[in-house]
């Protein structure tokens, strides 16, 4: 059932509309909130566009919303967020300093009863999304980024790009900022064997704390 909390009497956006290069970050979020490019809006409650410093040095970039960041309309505020918040304190940074975002904007999910479960976006849907991340990228301009699950690192990598092969290392994008690939919180919620989960978790803190060295 399609609960819409769209924006008002705007008008919606379709794929084209995101403003142009001069555009503030503020206007590509307002036009963002109204997008229907692809068909992801219609059952999700509200587009759940990135947060952090408009001029963040350091970025990161998830995959999808989850059930409560599409409730509440921020990123990394359900139980892969409150991960991330464990992880970052422990790697040493201050989330607050970084610029938040992921590759989709609206939450997808099936229905289980009541429940709604998370369902990974499609390729069309996560290249119709593409001009919001490019958008944000091209404005805060960090210089560096982490990539949080193989949806992320294939956005900036390429399709090719095997997470579990090549996470932790920096490459160089085109314009010169550097990009590590890690696993997304929600990957380590999954493991249910605890010494595994112990020990993909440090391995998650210890590709954070790249972070935590000069830039
Ligand atoms: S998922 Fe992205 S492209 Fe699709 S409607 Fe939402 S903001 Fe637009």
């Amino acid at each position: 059932m399609a609960r819409l909390h769209h924006s008002g009497t705007s008008a919606p956006v379709a794929a084209g509309g995101v403003p142009g290069a001069r555009a503030s970050l503020a206007s590509v979020r307002a036009a963002a909130l109204r997008c229907r490019a692809c068909p992801l809006w219609a059952s999700a409650t509200q587009t759940v566009f990135g947060e952090g410093p408009e001029h963040a040095r350091d970025m990161l970039i998830g995959e999808q919303p989850g059930d409560s960041e599409d409730l509440q309309g921020h990123p990394f505020v359900g139980p892969a967020g409150q991960l991330l918040d464990r992880a970052l304190a422990e790697a040493g940074i201050d989330r607050s300093t970084l610029y938040l975002t992921n590759t989709v904007k609206h939450f997808k999910y099936r229905l289980r009863g009541k429940r709604r479960l998370h369902a990974r976006a499609s390729a069309a849907e996560q290249a119709a999304c593409r001009v919001w991340l490019d958008a944000e990228l091209a404005r805060v301009r960090p210089q560096r980024i982490v990539c949080l699950g193989s949806m992320a690192a294939q956005a900036l990598f390429g399709r090719s790009f095997r997470l579990l092969l090549e996470r932790g290392r920096w490459r160089e994008l085109p314009g010169g900022a550097r990009a590590l690939a890690t696993v997304h919180p929600s990957y380590l919620l999954r493991l249910r064997d605890p010494d595994e989960r112990a020990e993909a978790y440090a391995l998650f803190v210890a590709e954070l704390s790249r972070l935590a060295e000069p830039a």
